[in-house]
C-alpha cells in the first residue's frame, strides 16, 4: 500500500523549499512541536486532483550550505527513499549542472527501479531555460523524464503533479476491506496517548504478535483487550518516549502521520484541562480528509473539579463548534489514570470501524431515501428541475452513496448536506465520514 508521500532531494539553493511551499500551500505543518521552539516546517500536506499527499523537504534535515559532503547527501537520499513513495530530484535550470548534482545522481542511481524518481529542473521560468534543461539527461538516471518547472511561478508543476499522483491511492477507489480493525491513537504531546497504550498493554491483554508495517517505524500490535480483537497501529513509537531533538521530533511526527494513514479509526485524544486548539482541529480535519473513522477522547476528566450535569455537554459543544462542519465523531470523557470509560472508548472505536464497513442494501437505501427526497426535493436552481431517480452505495472502502439523477451538476451543497443528515438519521454512520455524489442517469 502506498502512503502518498513525496520527498524532494537536491543540493542547497535549487529551490526545494520553494516547491515544498507551493505544494503544501499556506497550510501549516499539522503537528507543531509543543514547545514552539523548533516548529517543524519540513513536511506538510497537499492535494492534487482529489488525491492527498505528504511532502517532505529532506533538505531541511541536513546541513544546508554549499559545502555539503557525501555523508549529508547519503543521509538526505536515505531519508527520502525510506519515507517516500516518489522522489523528486531537483536541479537548477538557471545555473545549470553542478558537481553536487552528479553526486546526488550517483547516490540515487542505486534506487532506480525501486522507487519512482523524477528529475525536476527548477527555475525554468522561461521557455529557453526549459529547453536548456535537456542537459541534465547527462546525469544518467535511467529513463527518468525531466520535468522543467518554475517553483516560483508555478509553470510545469501541474504536469509534474499529474505524473506523481498517478502513483498514489485514490481515497474513493475500490479496495478490499480486510481483517481486524486498525486503531491509532493520535494527539498532541502529553494528552495521555502513551498512558492509554500502556494501559492496554498492561491489562487484560494478550499481545499476539508484532506485525511490521511498511516502514521501520511503523508497527502494529494485535490485542485482545476488553473482549475485542484489534490492531493498534504504531504502539512502538508511543511506548518508547522520544528524546527531544529535531530529528526525533520529525520522526515522531512522521509516525503519527503514518499511524493516521494506516488506521481504520483514529482515537484523537484531547486534554480536559486545555481547550481544543488549532493543532487538534488540524488532526481531526486531516483524519476526515483521509476518510478515517474518528473517536474523540477527552482525557484527564478526573482533573475537572465540580463537574455538573452540563459540564461534559458544554465541553462537547465547544469541540463541535471548533471542528464544524465535521459533526459526526463521538466524544467520550475518560480518565486513563483512573481507568474510567477506557473500555467504552475501545468499544466505541470498534463500533466506528463497523460503521465504516457498513453496506446498505440498495432496496433499503431507496425505501428510505426516496421518501426523504419526495418530502423535500432538490430546489429549482437556475430554472432547472433535478429529478433523483434512485441511489446506491458504491463498492468503495468508505461509505459513498451515489444518487442518480438527470442534472447532477445542479444539485447544491445545502441539498447534499440535507441528504447526508437524513442518511445519518436513518443509518448508523457515527464516527465515519460519508460521501454523497451525484451521477447522471
Ligand atoms: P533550497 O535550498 O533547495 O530549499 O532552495 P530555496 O527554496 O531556498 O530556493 C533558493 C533560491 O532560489 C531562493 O532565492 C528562491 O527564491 C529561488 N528560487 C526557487 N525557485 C525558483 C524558481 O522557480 N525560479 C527562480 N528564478 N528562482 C527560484
Ligand atoms: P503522551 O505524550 O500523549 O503520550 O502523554 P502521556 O501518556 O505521557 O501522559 C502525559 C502525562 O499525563 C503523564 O504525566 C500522565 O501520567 C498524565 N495522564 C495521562 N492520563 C491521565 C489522566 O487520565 N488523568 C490525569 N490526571 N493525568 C493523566
Amino acid at each position: 500500500m502506498l502512503k502518498n508521500t513525496i520527498a524532494i532531494v537536491g543540493r542547497p539553493n535549487v529551490g526545494k523549499s520553494t516547491l515544498f511551499n507551493r505544494l503544501v500551500g499556506q497550510r501549516k505543518a499539522i503537528m507543531d512541536n509543543e514547545s514552539g521552539v523548533t516548529r517543524d516546517r519540513h513536511y506538510g500536506h497537499g492535494e492534487w486532483t482529489g488525491k492527498y499527499f505528504t511532502v517532505i523537504d529532506t533538505g531541511g534535515y541536513v546541513h544546508n550550505s554549499d559545502d555539503i559532503f557525501e555523508g549529508e547527501i547519503n543521509k538526505q537520499v536515505k531519508l527520502a527513499i525510506d519515507e517516500a513513495d516518489v522522489v523528486l530530484f531537483m536541479v537548477d535550470a538557471d545555473s545549470g549542472m553542478h558537481g553536487l548534482d552528479e553526486e546526488f545522481a550517483n547516490t540515487l542511481r542505486r534506487y532506480i527501479g525501486k522507487k519512482p524518481i523524477y528529475l525536476v529542473a527548477n527555475k525554468a521560468d522561461t521557455h529557453a531555460r526549459a529547453h536548456a534543461s535537456g542537459e541534465f539527461y547527462a546525469l544518467g538516471l535511467g529513463d527518468a523524464e525531466i520535468f522543467p518547472i518554475s517553483s516560483q511561478n508555478g509553470a510545469g508543476t501541474g504536469d509534474l503533479l499529474d505524473a506523481v499522483v498517478a502513483h498514489f491511492d485514490d481515497p474513493w477507489e475500490e479496495e478490499p476491506e480486510s481483517g481486524l480493525p486498525k486503531i491509532a491513537v493520535v494527539g498532541r504531546p502529553n494528552v495521555g496517548k502513551s498512558s492509554l497504550v500502556n494501559l492496554l498493554l498492561g491489562e487484560e491483554r494478550t499481545i499476539v504478535t508484532d506485525i511490521a508495517g511498511t516502514t521501520r517505524d511503523s508497527i502494529s500490535t494485535r490485542y485482545t483487550a476488553f473482549g475485542n480483537d484489534f490492531l493498534l497501529v504504531d504502539t512502538a513509537g508511543l511506548r518508547r518516549k522520544a528524546k527531544v531533538s529535531e530529528d526525533i521530533e520529525f520522526y515522531s511526527n512522521m509516525r503519527s502521520l503514518r499511524a493516521l494513514e494506516e488506521c481504520d479509526v483514529c482515537i484523537v485524544m484531547l486534554d480536559a484541562t486545555r481547550s481544543i486548539e488549532a493543532q487538534d482541529v488540524n488532526i481531526i480535519a486531516l483524519a476526515d480528509k483521509n476518510r478515517k473513522g474518528i473517536v474523540i477522547l477527552v482525557n484527564k476528566w478526573d482533573l475537572i473539579e465540580n463537574k455538573e450535569t452540563n459540564t461534559a455537554k458544554e465541553f462537547e459543544a465547544k469541540i463541535m463548534e471548533k471542528i464544524a462542519p465535521i459533526a459526526y465523531p463521538p466524544v467520550l470523557f475518560v480518565s486513563v489514570l483512573n481507568k474510567q470509560r477506557v473500555h467504552k472508548a475501545i468499544e466505541t472505536a470498534i463500533e466506528v470501524v463497523a460503521n465504516k464497513r457498513r453496506k446498505i442494501p440498495t432496496s433499503q437505501l431507496n425505501d428510505v431515501m426516496l421518501k426523504v427526497i419526495e418530502k423535500y426535493p432538490p430546489p429549482i436552481q437556475k430554472g432547472k428541475l433535478v429529478r433523483i431517480k434512485y441511489a446506491t452505495q458504491l463498492p468503495t472502502h468508505n461509505p459513498v452513496f451515489a444518487f442518480f439523477c438527470n442534472l447532477p451538476q445542479y444539485v447544491g451543497a445545502s441539498y447534499t448536506r440535507y441528504l447526508e443528515n437524513r442518511m445519518r438519521e436513518n443509518f448508523d454512520f457515527s464516527g465515519v465520514p460519508i460521501g454523497i455524489v451525484f451521477r447522471k442517469k
